[in-house]
């Protein structure tokens, strides 16, 4: 159980690795909730528990959103908001003129596809949705196995795919251009052999003429016919003379 959810989390990393260029060390934007979970759960240090998961350093964010949110709760939640605080890097998110909600402001630092690549973790299953609906949005969790992560989504998969597909198009266009631009060679090439032939042939045409007189007539007629038309035709009229006179 315990390997196969290894295995799982190892290739959801790899896919957002390979398809969205997720780099070591990978970042994580921490949410409140997350953090009290991992509290609760006695689970230990952040950093070392995510990048146990991730196979991978990771360096860890809490936006300033999230810290004000978590400040608002009271006293239930100070403990939780000083794990926070601690947890990670305070990422100045730019809402500092107005606060969001912290699942609006992790929405909004992700941007339309995630450009910084972030992973995401939080308890709120409606942001993890939310995450999944984007190219590039990736979130772990926690749950009663531990700490998890989100496969990629339907939507993700489906996307990658699409590109994938339109990737094989350009390739098979390149193809069939290589191949065209083959062909022409190809073509090309036959007609240069026998140019080269033709040349080749004046040199050895007219000796072969001179001494043997009763080498293959075919060859000298077909391979002579044109270089030979001007100056050989003489000689052979010359030396035809010369034979009948003896
Ligand atoms: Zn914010």
């Amino acid at each position: 159980m315990r390997r196969l959810k290894h295995k799982h989390t190892r290739r959801a990393v790899q896919f957002y690795e390979i398809n969205y260029g997720f780099r070591k060390p990978f970042k994580v934007i921490l949410d409140g909730n997350f953090v009290h979970a991992l509290r609760d759960t006695h689970m230990g240090d952040p950093a070392e528990i995510l990048s146990k998961l991730l196979g991978g350093p990771v360096k860890l964010y809490v936006t300033r959103c999230s810290l004000l949110e978590l400040k608002g709760l009271g006293n239930d939640f100070s403990a939780t908001y000083g794990a926070a605080k601690r947890a990670g890097l305070h990422l100045s998110c730019g809402h500092d003129d107005k606060a969001l909600s912290t699942t609006e402001c992790i929405l909004d630092n992700m941007g339309k596809d995630n450009p910084e690549h972030y992973f995401v973790a939080t308890q709120d299953k409606a942001l993890r949705v939310a995450l999944g609906r984007l190219p590039g949005g990736a979130s772990v969790f926690v749950n009663v196995n531990g700490i998890q992560m989100e496969q990629p989504s339907e939507a993700q998969r489906r996307g990658v795919k699409e590109v994938d597909d339109s990737n094989m198009g350009v390739q098979k266009h390149e193809l069939s251009q290589q191949a065209l631009a083959e062909l022409a060679q190809l073509q090309r090439g036959p007609r240069e052999k026998s140019i080269f032939r033709r040349v080749k042939a004046k040199g050895p045409n007219p000796l072969s003429i001179k001494k043997k007189k009763r080498g293959p007539p075919d060859q000298t007629q077909k391979q002579g016919s044109e270089q030979d038309a001007v100056r050989p035709k003489k000689k052979r009229v010359r030396k035809r003379n010369k034979e009948e006179s003896n």
